[in-house]
């Protein structure tokens, strides 16, 4: 398709969306005010599921499943043409203590989804580490998680081989140029860059660009806190969920834990109250972190949207102007169905899924 494609921000959702449509349109330009990928989509926990599917539409269900079928062959892809290995781990999440257990099976049941209770003294065996004191638990085998900062620096690496797409860091953008109805480029401090399409996909930034068009896009900055530590290997063998709090090992040993929810506009210091509530969640989960200190702490801030559901798709009255944006607390997870869609939408191939329900149209103020 001979037009050329700029995308604003390079999270996973914008790095994601140059992938797919450098295959389709003849050039692509990814400009990202600082280095790409290295916000939410870097501070991110990257467990390939919503924390809790369940309680979620039939909307973000659909990418998700989507996308959770299809992220053990976008590592080894990716890994295989970048020498940089995503790692996509399958580790399986235990739930535990839940108040809505009974809502949680009903759901897989439903969704077909392989989720099922297990007893309490299971899970101990399983996970000898998890702490003591829990009385329930539903397991959930074949959930993933992916180590989000390698997932970008490999997208970013699989972008930088590819001759018909630019990537422009340290590249902001204050606006859109308006010819007639039409979005036909954007404007950075070297002047207009021009484009045939522009996609919105900055994250939580995107409602503050849209606002210099007139447009109210409810995405707004959701800070939140995680913690690491450095483990042996073997020290967690699955995912664990208590009390809205998680434990994530990579497989090198690392445990991830998280998170806050805080708004707190776009600021992102780590906190001594996050730290000391993060480190308590932490000994809950799993005691024999009292003794270790942990090896990083740090903030990012999630595209808060309504519902977490995810804005795809063209900005009505404005033709050219395209969102991907709005993902909430599961852009790491969405991203593969969320950029196969969008590209198929831009394109005009037959959609993966329904589009309707992420459609701009009708939720712009
Ligand atoms: C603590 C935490 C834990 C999380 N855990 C998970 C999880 O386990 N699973 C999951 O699926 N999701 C998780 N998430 C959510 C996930 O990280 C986000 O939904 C996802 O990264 C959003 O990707 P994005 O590309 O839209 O945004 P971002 O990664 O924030 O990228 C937006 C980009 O746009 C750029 N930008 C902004 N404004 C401009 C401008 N004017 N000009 C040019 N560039 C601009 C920014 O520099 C940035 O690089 C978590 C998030 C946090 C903070």
């Amino acid at each position: 398709m001979s037009k050329q494609v700029v995308i604003v921000g390079g999270g996973v959702i914008g790095l994601l969306t140059a992938f797919n449509l450098a295959a389709k349109v003849d050039r692509v330009v990814l400009c990202d005010q600082g280095e790409v990928g290295r916000e939410s989509s870097w501070a991110g926990g990257g467990i390939v599921s919503p924390l809790y599917p369940w309680r979620y539409s039939a909307a973000v269900t659909a990418l998700a499943h989507w996308s959770q079928d299809f992220y053990p062959q976008l590592g080894e892809r990716l890994f295989a043409s970048t020498g940089v290995d995503p790692e996509v781990h399958t580790t399986g999440l235990y739930w535990l203590d839940l108040d809505d257990e009974a809502e949680a099976l009903a759901w897989a049941a439903r969704e077909q989804r392989p989720l099922s209770a297990v007893d309490i003294s299971a899970a101990y065996d399983a996970v000898p580490v998890l702490g003591a004191g829990f009385k329930r638990a539903i397991f959930m085998a074949g959930v993933a998680n992916v180590r989000n900062p390698r997932l970008v620096k490999s997208l970013k690496a699989a972008l930088l081989a590819l001759p018909n797409v630019t990537l422009r860091e340290h590249c902001q953008i204050s606006g859109f140029r308006q010819q007639g109805g039409r979005i036909t480029g954007v404007h950075t401090a070297d002047g207009v860059l021009e484009a045939d399409d522009v996609v919105l996909s900055a994250g939580a930034w995107s409602g503050d660009l849209l606002r210099t068009l007139g447009l109210e896009l409810p995405v707004e900055p959701v800070k939140g806190q995680m913690i690491l530590f450095k483990c042996a290997e073997d020290f967690l063998p699955s995912m664990v969920l208590a009390k809205g709090r998680y434990a994530i090992p990579r497989r090198d040993g690392h445990i991830l834990i998280g998170s806050t929810l805080e708004h707190a506009g776009y600021d992102k210091t780590p906190t001594e109250d996050a730290l000391a509530s993060l480190k308590a969640s932490a000994v809950e989960l799993l005691p024999g972190l009292a003794d270790a200190t942990p090896v990083a702490h740090w903030a990012g801030l999630r595209p808060g949207s309504p519902e977490g559901i995810p804005y795809i798709g063209p900005v009505p009255g404005h033709d050219g102007l395209w969102l991907n944006c709005g993902h909430y607390r599961n852009g790491l997870v969405l991203a593969p169905a969320s950029c196969q869609l969008f590209s198929d939408l831009l394109t005009g191939a037959e959609p993966i899924i329904d589009p309707a329900p992420y459609a701009p149209a009708g939720r712009l103020g």
